[in-house]
């Protein structure tokens, strides 16, 4: 079933997408000054523009009359620039490579250009047509499957539906493509086809807001989380990672550095500081996958150990606490010593909340402070 949409109206539409879609990047990129992509994107919807700004035809509001000679290549070439572009940007936006890596997005169209100039072949509207068809679909198919394969590093909601808005962008420019070659244009008329394009600028620029800003929430969120000096977790963190009620077999482990205050009055806060994140680093590359462990404050670790006997977790934190103590800290040349006192709580049946097994775990640190340091001790209280 046709539409009866109005094709000048549409043609404008069209090229009004594009410039919107640039202008949304532009904005987008003044607001997230640490994404990577939307200026290229911002340049490709520009390109795009221009290049149907040269092509469309002089009943159509925003024509720019070219002279006959030029105006075949100058559209090739803005076309053929502008789906590169838009590569190399969703490239970025995507994931970590820099488009510099590849080359092909300028030497392509350029190359392209050359090519025309010299043989005449963007005076033939069905060899430049194809042209066109081949760089949207290839740069859609393309960058929107990276889109999707990054998930696995940056697991983003709008991943998804970005690149299935680009997935069909390149098939729908694929069966033109098809269409055109094969000399039979069954699939939809001139103002569906105009139609469906903007639709799919429109998809892709919603989503890549979208997605910039998922992107700088979940940033955010883990700012929140993280202690800065150890990038291990911090307390808040730590808390959530707790079951809502504490289970049988569990431990929490407290972790509190020895004389940590000495270390930093001689050999200064800044080997202090190194020594933090030695340890922090140290105990959280020991970890099995479902232990939690967080800088609980200060010189204070925190460490949670599901499904672990009361032996067992005694084991690991007196393992942890050997590694320490053999950690090599220097500060011009001296060996800074390193070592830390654990208390370890079991959680009880009866107790209704992870405070009471952490008072516990104080109580038990405590204890290990008061019988001379680096060492664990256990809080025995039965449950
Ligand atoms: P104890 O053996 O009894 O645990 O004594 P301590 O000196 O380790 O403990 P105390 O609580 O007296 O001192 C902790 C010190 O840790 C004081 C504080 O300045 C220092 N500290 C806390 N946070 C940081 C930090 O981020 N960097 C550095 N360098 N020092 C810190
Ligand atoms: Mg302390
Ligand atoms: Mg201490």
């Amino acid at each position: 079933m046709a539409l009866d949409i109005h094709l000048p109206t549409v043609l404008f539409l069209h090229q009004t997408s594009f410039m919107l879609g640039a202008l949304v990047f532009v904005q987008l990129r003044r607001q997230s000054s640490g994404t990577r992509g939307l200026g290229l994107l911002a340049l490709a919807f520009a390109f795009l523009a221009a290049a149907y700004t040269f092509t469309a035809s002089s009943a159509h509001a925003g024509h720019i009359e070219l002279p006959a000679l030029v105006r075949p290549h100058a559209t090739m070439l803005f076309a053929a620039l502008g789906y590169s572009l838009l590569w190399a940007g969703f490239i970025e936006l995507a994931g970590r490579r820099r488009w510099q890596q590849n080359r092909l997005v300028l030497v392509l169209p350029l190359g392209l250009s050359l090519v025309g100039i010299a043989s005449g072949f963007p005076y033939d509207p069905m060899l430049r047509g194809a042209v066109y068809y081949v760089f949207a679909s290839l740069a859609l198919a393309v960058a929107g499957y990276r889109v999707l394969r990054n998930a696995r590093i940056e697991p983003l909601p709008s991943r998804r539906p970005l690149a299935i808005c680009m997935g069909l962008g390149a098939l729908f420019y694929a069966v033109r493509l098809a269409g055109l070659l094969s000399g039979s244009d069954w699939l939809v008329n001139v103002a569906e086809v105009f139609f469906i394009e903007i639709l799919c600028n429109f998809g892709m620029a919603l989503l890549t807001v979208t997605l910039v800003n998922e992107r700088s929430q979940r940033r955010l969120q883990r700012m929140a989380q993280t202690d800065p000096l150890t990038g291990v977790g911090n307390r808040r963190w730590f808390l959530s990672q707790l079951p809502p009620q504490p289970g049988a077999d569990a431990a929490l482990v407290l972790i509190d550095l020895d004389h940590f205050k000495q270390i930093n009055d001689r050999f200064g806060h800044a080997t202090g500081d190194e020594v933090l994140v030695a340890c922090a680093q140290y105990v959280q590359g020991m970890l099995r996958e479902h232990d939690a462990f967080a800088r609980y404050g200060g010189e204070e670790f925190v460490l949670y150990l599901p499904e672990v006997s009361s032996a067992e977790a005694l084991q690991v934190a007196d393992r942890l606490r050997q590694g320490i103590a053999t950690l090599v800290c220097e500060h011009q040349g001296q060996r800074v010593p390193v070592s830390a006192s654990m208390g370890v709580a079991m959680a009880h049946p009866q107790d209704t909340q992870w405070q009471a097994v952490l008072h516990r775990a104080d109580q038990a640190l405590y204890a290990a402070k008061s019988a001379g340091r680096n060492r664990v001790e256990s809080d025995n209280t039965k449950g």
